[in-house]
């Protein structure tokens, strides 16, 4: 009989079971096979919970082939215990944080060195299985072998702060500026650290949950700014000599926030998109055309933002413990895990899942 072990399935919206699967194959050519150490819940995967299936494909994905029932979870940190036969990059031993961006290789953007919008771009833990288990199998050149002094449990936390990392890069050079990131969730704090490793100067946040704007303070905020009590681009306005912020991070992908991202911003000044949008927001181009401003996307990561991530984290630039606010055994992953997301949700920023425990 094969081997079992306990794994986190969603079905579908609100039926996310945990029971025994098979544990995966031994890995192909190019795959690794890794025990997870922890794995931490993600927005998306709270979507997928709630509202599902969102990412995840109801037809056989491109690449991966994968539809319907999937194991979620890909924020995660493990030890590598098989090698395909091809797999260089990678040994047996390693302990690894591997990025959840499983591309083609083959298309104009995987050309590029920007993977991470490949065309035929597969999530692992969404269009292919993915970490709320003992073991899961990915492509070992999505691998990232962790440096010394990054702990497991801050590993866990290298995907979702390399979002952040890239959307400072994709600011370009910050030293000295003025920035406005909206949203203090695990994306916007983690923009907020890497913005302030870059040398931003004045670091101006836009929260409204009481938690939430504490641990803005720790991670390096000067100035908390809440919706609910203040004109947010007259506040900004008045803090930067009445321009508005050199740059702005938009962080949590709401109808009002998307275009406040560009209101904020002074003129020739740069917003970066980062949060998930659910639906389309009023915006009149003119802000653009009569500005210079521009405006920037960006999406997931690449291998070197987790490489620029694990060394800020090495050298305590950047620090992944406030932003974990629950540490849980798979078994309770639905109780503990996302119902304490829905109904505890300003108490949380990440939920580390230990398959172990
Ligand atoms: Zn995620
Ligand atoms: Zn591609």
């Amino acid at each position: 009989m094969a081997e079992t072990m306990k794994a986190a399935v969603w079905y579908d919206k609100k039926d996310i079971r945990v029971e025994d699967v098979a544990v995966p194959a031994p890995p192909k050519a190019d795959e690794v096979q890794i025990e997870v150490d922890f794995c931490g819940i993600c927005g998306s995967d709270l979507h997928e919970y709630l509202a599902g299936p969102i990412f995840i494909p109801t037809e056989p994905h491109p690449l991966t082939g994968h539809s319907g029932k999937t194991i979620l979870g890909h924020e995660f940190s493990g030890t590598v215990v098989a090698v395909g036969d091809a797999v260089k990059n990678v040994r047996v031993g390693d302990l690894v944080a591997p990025d959840a961006c499983q591309h083609c290789g083959t298309c104009i953007t995987c050309r590029e060195g920007r993977y991470n919008v490949c065309e035929s771009l597969a999530f692992t833990g969404l269009m292919a299985e993915g970490a709320f288990a003992k073991y899961v199998n990915v492509p070992a050149n999505v691998v990232f072998v962790l440096p010394e002094g990054v702990s497991q449990e801050a590993a866990a936390l290298i995907e979702p702060i390399a979002t952040g990392f890239k959307a400072v890069r994709q600011a370009g050079p910050i030293l000295g500026e003025s920035i406005v990131v909206l949203g203090a969730g695990t994306i916007g704090l983690g923009t907020l650290q890497c913005a302030k490793a870059a040398g931003a100067g004045l670091c101006i946040v836009v929260e409204m949950s009481a938690a939430r704007k504490k641990l803005a303070k720790e991670c390096g905020a000067d100035v908390i700014l809440d919706p609910t009590e203040c004109d947010i681009v007259a506040e900004v306005k008045k803090l930067t000599g009445g321009s508005g912020a050199d740059v702005s991070f938009e962080c949590i992908g709401n109808v009002k926030t998307g275009p406040l991202a560009i209101d904020v911003i002074r003129n020739n000044g740069r917003a970066i998109i980062v949060g998930i949008f659910e639906g389309p927001s009023e915006f009149n181009f003119f802000s653009l055309s009569a500005t210079d401003k521009r405006v920037i996307g960006t999406l997931a990561y690449t291998l070197d933002d987790f490489k620029g991530v694990s060394a800020l984290l090495a050298n305590g630039a950047i620090t992944a413990e406030p932003l974990i606010t629950g540490k849980i055994a798979l078994s309770d992953i639905v109780s503990k895990g996302f119902e304490e997301l829905v109904n505890n949700k300003d108490a949380h920023i990440k939920i580390l899942v230990d398959p172990n425990l």
